[in-house]
C-alpha cells in the first residue's frame, strides 16, 4: 500500500454544482485536467447534501456531510459563526451571528455592513463590548471578517427561540421577540433588544466612528442557536481529524464536530484566497492527522455574484494549484460541492452536486471528467450527504463490520 493510502482529503468547493448556460456549466466549461484524471481513476456519482428536493444551507450542509444529522444537532447558524471566531461554547449559550451597520436616529438601517468597514477597524470597536452582563447574562462579542461577527448569552434559562433585530433590509431595526410563550425566550428576546440598545449608545458615542459618512453604530443579530455538545469525529469515526479554512462558519462546523482547526496564513474565505497555501497546510496536516477537510469558498461567492466566468476561472485554479500537490501524497481523496449554487439563480439550489473518490480501493467506473453531467452516469449513483464519512472511513481502511 502507498504511503498516506490509510489517510484522506475531503475537497469541498461551496456551491460548486451548476446549470448550464449556453450548453455548459463552469465545471464542464472549466480545464480541470486533474480533476478528470481523478474521476478516470475513481468512482463519481451526484451528492443529495441532506436529501432530495431540499436547498442546504452551507450550515446545515457541512453538518451532514461531516455525518451530523441536522435534525438532531442542528438549531441555528449562530453556534457555528460563535464557534468559528474562537469562542468557547458551553452547554446552553446562545449564539447569534452579527453585522455591523449603520443606522439613523429613527433606527432605520441606512448600511446593514456599515460600509463594509475593515477587519482591524471592527476589531478596535471590539473592545466597546468588555464584562457585559445584562439580567444576569454574560454577554461576549467578537468581531470576525469585515463588517460580522458574533454574539454569545451565556446565563441560565435562556432560550434560541428568538426573532432577530437584523430585518434582512433597508428598513427599521426590529425589535427581538420570542418566537414561543416560555419565559426562556421572552427572557431572551428583552436581553438581546437590550444588548442591540447598548449597542448603539456605545458605537454612536465612540470617536473611532466620527466624521465616518457610515458610522458602524449598532450591531444587528440573526440565525440565534443554541449550543450543546456532540460527539467528536475521534469518538464516531476512531480519526483524528483537521480542518483548512478560511471562513469562520466552516471552522465552526468543524470545531463542533472535533476537529482541529489550522491556522492557515492567507486562506481569507473569500476570491482572493491564497490556494497554495492551504494545499500546503493540507499536506502538511496529514503527518499529523488521518483526515483533513479541505474547504474552498469562492465558487460560490461567484455564483451568488452571477458570475459564470469568474466561477470557471477558479475552479480552473482549484485545478492546477490544489490539486497536483494533494495527489502527490497518494492519500484518498474525495472533491464534491456542499450544495449547488446556479449563477443564474444566484442562490443554492436543491440539485444535487457531482461527487467524486478516488484512492487505492476506489472500484472504479467508465467516467472519465469530472462534471454534474458525466456524474450522472458515474457508478456512485445518486448519494446522500450521510454517506460521504463513512465511505472516506471505508476507503481509509478505518471502518468496522456491522453486526458480526
Ligand atoms: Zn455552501
Ligand atoms: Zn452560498
Amino acid at each position: 500500500m502507498a504511503e498516506n493510502s490509510g489517510k484522506g482529503i475531503l475537497i469541498v468547493c461551496d456551491g460548486l454544482g451548476d446549470l448550464r448556460e449556453k450548453g455548459k456549466t463552469p465545471l464542464q466549461a472549466a480545464k480541470t485536467p486533474n480533476m478528470d484524471r481523478l474521476a478516470e481513476h475513481g468512482a463519481c456519482g451526484l451528492m443529495h447534501t441532506i436529501g432530495r428536493g431540499i436547498i442546504p444551507g452551507s450550515d446545515t450542509a457541512h453538518l451532514q456531510l461531516f455525518g451530523y444529522s441536522t435534525e438532531k444537532y442542528y438549531t441555528g447558524r449562530g453556534t457555528f459563526e460563535a464557534l468559528g471566531v474562537g469562542i468557547e461554547l458551553e452547554e446552553g449559550d446562545v449564539a447569534f451571528r452579527c453585522n455591523f451597520a449603520t443606522v439613523d436616529e429613527k433606527m432605520k438601517i441606512l448600511d446593514r455592513r456599515a460600509g463594509r468597514i475593515s477587519t482591524s477597524f471592527a476589531k478596535k470597536l471590539e473592545q466597546d463590548f468588555q464584562n457585559i452582563e445584562i439580567d444576569g447574562a454574560k454577554v461576549i462579542f467578537k468581531a470576525s471578517v469585515e463588517h460580522r461577527g458574533a454574539l454569545v448569552l451565556r446565563g441560565k434559562g435562556l432560550s434560541h427561540k428568538v426573532g432577530d433585530t437584523d430585518p434582512h433590509s433597508l428598513t427599521r431595526l426590529l425589535v427581538s421577540k420570542p418566537l414561543e410563550g416560555t419565559p426562556e425566550a421572552k427572557k431572551t428576546a428583552k436581553i438581546l433588544n437590550e444588548f442591540t440598545k447598548l449597542s448603539h449608545e456605545k458605537l454612536n458615542s465612540n470617536p473611532l466612528n466620527e466624521g465616518r459618512e457610515l458610522p458602524a453604530n449598532i450591531l444587528l443579530s440573526r440565525g440565534p442557536g443554541i449550543f450543546s455538545k456532540a460527539p467528536p469525529m475521534e469518538e464516531k469515526f476512531g480519526i483524528r481529524s483537521a480542518c483548512v479554512a478560511g471562513g469562520a462558519l466552516y471552522k465552526g462546523v468543524a470545531k463542533f464536530v472535533g476537529m482541529d482547526i489550522l491556522k492557515v496564513k492567507g486562506a481569507t474565505g473569500a476570491k482572493d484566497t491564497d490556494l497554495n497555501s492551504k494545499a500546503d497546510a493540507v499536506v502538511s496536516a496529514l503527518n499529523e492527522y488521518d483526515f483533513v477537510f479541505l474547504h474552498i469558498k469562492a465558487t460560490d461567492s461567484f455564483s451568488h455574484d452571477g458570475d459564470f466566468g469568474g466561477k470557471k476561472k477558479f475552479i480552473e485554479k482549484i485545478d492546477s494549484e490544489v490539486l497536483p500537490k494533494l495527489m502527490e501524497t497518494g492519500a484518498n481523496i474525495m472533491i464534491t460541492g456542499d450544495h449547488t449554487t446556479p449563477c443564474r439563480i444566484g442562490d443554492h439550489s436543491s440539485h444535487p452536486t457531482p461527487f467524486l473518490m478516488n484512492g487505492e480501493l476506489v472500484r472504479h467506473d467508465d467516467i472519465k471528467k469530472f462534471d454534474e453531467f458525466s456524474c450522472a452516469n458515474g457508478s456512485l449513483g445518486h448519494l446522500f450527504g450521510k454517506d460521504v464519512m463513512n465511505m472516506m472511513v471505508s476507503l481509509m481502511g478505518k471502518a468496522h463490520i456491522y453486526g458480526a
